[in-house]
């Protein structure tokens, strides 16, 4: 893609010559008039740094053709066919790039069941109809992850900690009358659960029904209630007897998570690829239906077989040319765990655990050989990825996972040379002050994930203290100290965490650094928020620099691709405490519109 309009070449969009090169449609390029198909007018951010805000934008095939500071009338680009879009209230902003998502995890979530927040009967049922509405009626519905919040109520400020619930255990009397024939084998959310819920139709395709095993809850009669305890064999049992999602099912997942995107103004996602799910996205190309553009990051430890196969980076995965929609990325690993499971590596133990520093984490591959137990293996997956071309994105969350991230980026630097630029930290959750301005020295990007300030500081300062936490999501130092912010959702989250893909999440909680409800009053480490502005360009040119394609994405600019989102409101003009209530009005993807508000 850089090389179509490179900066070093004048980038002055000629339109006919644009008709040729951007569609290589002769016959089209030959009756192409000089008129726009779209001009927007009103309040519109470019994420340009020099002239942010404009009036007028027009957008000819797919690219934007015009971009006025004022409101001038653009007569010579108005057709008979040229859609004037008036915003009023609105603003037009350049689509949002979100630096880290889980895609394949995401549509799961949506089509499949999502028990997080479940903790009830009630609950349960309308979770396991939604999802019957949904799938065949002979298909299994597996996992959920309930009650990850059972403790932590979406919204609480988590003050009131004591007042937990003793924990909900559901029967399959409570859901065989809606799952007559869907297989049902959900657990809780912790890793490995500690509960399972089987139905009956499971069960008995598991041979359990009438010969119970231990590890299974039974009623006063002995019968089987469904419930099983951890570590019963009545769980590899089932698992045996699951059916594997059909091909129709996973794309249907894939569609869903797509259109989820769409309706939230995605128009670029930094995805964390499993071996084998390209294929899922080039059937969707294929079809036409890829309306968000991919930048797969593959598994670290792929680095040796990409170099062996000849894949570069950038790259689609078939054609092997640069292609404006689906392209291999960087490689993503891990260093450290997470806080939620104290597993993210720190210099000083845990406040609530204090034997317990953190660990190195199991690679993203189940292969052992793949774990990295100490930076020497880390550091060798880094060379081989430098060498053939790629750069490395890679997961750090606490205080001495950043800083040894950082360190092994540092002599790859000095032992190899060149530039780390297209490197990345990802998460950055606790960052040493030493720390900060080594972003900005070494040229490696801080890809950091705003929403979870509003879901982590309930228990943050209770996990690693006050002191500690002044260095969590400390957007302002980093910034101060010169490092490049890119947002990033993690849609869609965990398995005891729910993490959103709309931007309003995490433009909220970077700008107002509260929960969901609005609490802390003033902000949680309110020295630590970042202005709207600064929070926009991550979430659009810095993304898009962080892929090397900042000549044609990430603002709106001529000559660059038409990624367009309309807001529902001017969010520059409004209370920053508003930011929640913004809505997503039109989404425009390569010039068009692939969603509009009804
Ligand atoms: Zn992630």
């Amino acid at each position: 893609m850089k090389s179509f309009c490179n900066p070093a070449q004048t980038c002055l969009i000629l339109l006919s010559l644009l008709f040729l090169t951007s569609c290589g449609d002769t016959n089209k390029a030959e009756t192409a008039t000089q008129t726009a198909d779209y001009i927007f007018k009103g309040h519109i951010f470019t994420a340009e740094e020099t002239a942010p805000f404009a009036r007028v934008v027009a957008v000819k095939g797919n690219r934007i053709i015009a971009v006025e500071p004022s409101e001038i009338d653009l007569a010579y680009l108005t057709g008979t066919n040229t859609k004037v879009i008036e915003l009023g209230e609105k603003l037009l902003v350049p689509g949002f790039i979100d630096g880290h998502t889980h895609f394949n995890q995401a549509g799961k979530q949506i089509n499949d069941v999502n028990l997080l927040k479940v903790a009830s009967d009630t609950a349960l049922k309308t979770e396991l109809t939604r999802v019957i509405n949904i799938i065949g009626t002979d298909e299994w519905i597996t996992g959920g992850s309930w009650g990850a919040y059972e403790s932590w109520q979406d919204g609480s400020s988590g003050a009131n900690k004591d007042d937990l619930r003793s924990r909900w255990q559901p029967t399959r009397q409570s859901i065989d009358d809606i799952t007559p024939s869907n297989p049902v084998f959900v657990n809780s959310f912790e890793r490995p659960a500690e509960l399972y819920l089987a139905n009956t139709v499971a069960l008995r395709k598991a041979g359990l029904l009438d010969k119970p095993v231990a590890g299974m809850d039974l009623d006063a009669q002995g019968i089987a209630t469904g419930l099983i305890r951890k570590d019963s064999p009545a769980i590899a049992a089932i698992q045996a007897v699951v059916a594997e999602k059909s091909h129709q099912r996973i794309l249907n997942e894939a569609r869903a998570a797509l259109k989820r995107l769409r309706e939230n103004g995605v128009v670029e996602i930094h995805d964390i690829t499993k071996t084998d799910y390209e294929k899922i996205y080039l059937e969707l190309q294929d079809n036409g239906e890829l309306t968000t553009r991919v930048w797969m990051r593959a598994d670290l430890a792929r680095a040796a077989e990409f170099n062996e196969k000849e894949i570069k980076i950038n790259t689609h995965p078939v054609s092997r040319q640069e292609d404006d929609y689906l392209r291999w990325g960087s490689y993503k690993g891990y260093i450290d765990g997470i806080m939620g499971n104290h597993s993210a590596l720190f210099f000083d133990p845990y406040e609530d655990k204090p034997e317990e520093y953190g660990r190195y984490r199991d690679h993203t591959s189940d292969d052992k050989e793949h774990r990295i137990e100490n930076m020497e293996k880390m550091y060798a997956y880094l060379k081989e990825a430098h060498r053939g071309g790629f750069t490395a994105n890679v997961h750090a969350i606490g205080t001495r996972g950043v800083s040894l991230m950082l360190d092994t980026y540092e002599r790859l630097q000095k032992e190899v040379g060149g530039s780390l630029e297209g490197f990345r930290v990802i998460h950055c959750q606790v960052v040493r002050p030493q720390d900060l301005p080594r972003f900005k020295a070494l040229g490696v990007i801080a890809e950091v994930n705003p929403y979870h300030v509003s879901d982590d500081m309930r228990w943050m300062e209770e996990r690693i203290g006050h002191e500690r936490s002044k260095g969590a999501y400390a957007f302002r130092s980093l910034l101060t100290n010169g490092a490049t912010l890119v947002f990033a959702s993690d849609w869609p989250g965990t398995n005891a965490a729910e993490y959103y893909s709309h931007p309003k999440y995490l433009l909220h909680a970077a700008v107002n650094r509260t929960t969901l409800n609005g609490t802390p009053e003033g902000g949680w480490f309110p020295e630590q928020k970042i202005s709207l502005m600064e929070a926009m360009m991550a979430y659009s040119i810095n993304g898009a620099r962080a892929t090397f394609d900042d000549d044609v994405k990430g603002s709106i600019k001529v000559g660059k691709l038409a990624d367009l989102v309309i807001l529902d409101r001017d969010i520059f003009e409004r209370p920053t405490d508003e930011l929640l209530s913004m809505e997503i009005d039109m989404t425009m993807v390569d010039g068009k519109v692939v969603y509009e508000r009804l």
